[in-house]
């Protein structure tokens, strides 16, 4: 028997590679050989990125992605959201067709046109928001949710109309609206038209607004660029997940401008809270309780001062939605 096999396990690897038998090689053991066939998966354990501690990644998945050592928030996909906020089975999409017209040709080091097929390729979507209907505890909303491996969940015109089509629906059938957004802004390979976006997507906002429909907006890591400059920051109540970088231009640029050095925290999610620009910070394993009692809140029908001349015909109760 060659040196390599010490039973049926094959559990000693200290031989030379060439020494190996065909079985032994097709099976080397990751931590000795370093092989494609290592049979410890690469994804078994992640490093958190801020404690830096090596996590099992089903204690991870099952902890919604909250580091149990530092309470860091990962960032996790669309379909990993919807299953922590939403109702079992409510989920239904909405305009899953719409993609991006390429209405510039844009080319940089590879086309536009390519860069938006890789990313369909890599998530299985065809633009870096979902949007659809669910229910929330029992509370139905129209939900947007950004994916950041879509291209950085950068906004062009056809997120931008997702968003809009999403308003729609919502006004349609009397729903609150909620949305999550985890940005890098707007998408510059569709120059003026991804920036036209801020402008359709607040007036949407708007319009829901004057239809005293509420819009929860809840800000993840990151959210920046033309999203913060736009409908994310019109919520009627702002939520952010702990820790998320929230901001308009990078920190870099901003003390380039001012000449001044920014202050510790700068643009964390904290930073904000502290200086008004959000309601609260919720942690993810809250966020749907959160959700649920902000929309009783809402739901809740309001009482209005009876007129002070003659008595309340009872008309002074409607509710909100
Ligand atoms: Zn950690």
């Amino acid at each position: 028997m060659p040196p390599c096999c010490a039973g049926p396990g094959h559990s000693v690897r200290i031989a030379p590679t060439e020494d190996l038998t065909p079985k032994c090689q097709a099976e080397k053991v990751g931590w000795f050989t370093k092989t494609k066939e290592s049979i410890v998966p690469s994804n078994l354990w992640t490093k958190c990125q801020k404690c830096e501690e090596a996590i099992y990644s089903k204690d991870l998945a099952k902890a919604a992605w909250v580091c149990p050592k530092c309470s860091h928030h990962f960032r996790i996909s669309v379909h990993d959201r919807i299953e922590l906020l939403l109702d079992e089975r409510s989920w239904q999409e909405l305009n899953a067709h719409i993609k991006t017209a390429d209405p510039l040709k844009f080319h940089a080091l590879t086309s536009y046109d390519e860069r938006v097929k890789k990313a369909v390729q890599k998530t299985s979507a065809n633009e870096a928001i979902s949007t659809g209907l669910g229910t929330l505890e029992g509370f139905p909303l129209a939900v947007g949710i950004f994916n950041f491996d879509f291209m950085g969940g950068s906004m062009g015109s056809a997120v931008g109309e997702k968003i809009v089509r999403l308003v729609d629906e919502a006004i349609r059938l009397r729903r609150p609206l909620l949305i999550v957004s985890c940005s890098g802004g707007a998408r510059m390979d569709e120059g003026v038209l991804s920036l036209m976006q801020m402008v359709k997507t607040s007036q949407a906002i708007a319009r829901l607004s004057r239809e005293r429909l509420p819009f929860l907006s809840m800000l993840t890591d990151p959210t920046t660029g033309g999203v913060t400059a736009s409908f994310a920051m019109l919520g009627d109540v702002i939520l952010a997940e702990p820790g998320a970088l929230i901001g308009f231009a990078g920190p870099r640029v901003i003390e380039q401008t001012i000449k001044e050095t920014l202050p510790e925290g700068f643009q964390r999610a904290e930073f904000l809270l502290e200086t008004g620009l959000i309601d609260m910070i919720v942690s993810r394993k809250d966020c749907r309780a959160t959700l649920a009692k902000l929309l009783r809140f809402f739901s809740a029908p309001a009482h209005h001062a009876p007129h002070a001349e003659g008595p309340s015909n009872g008309s002074d109760v409607s509710t909100a939605f």
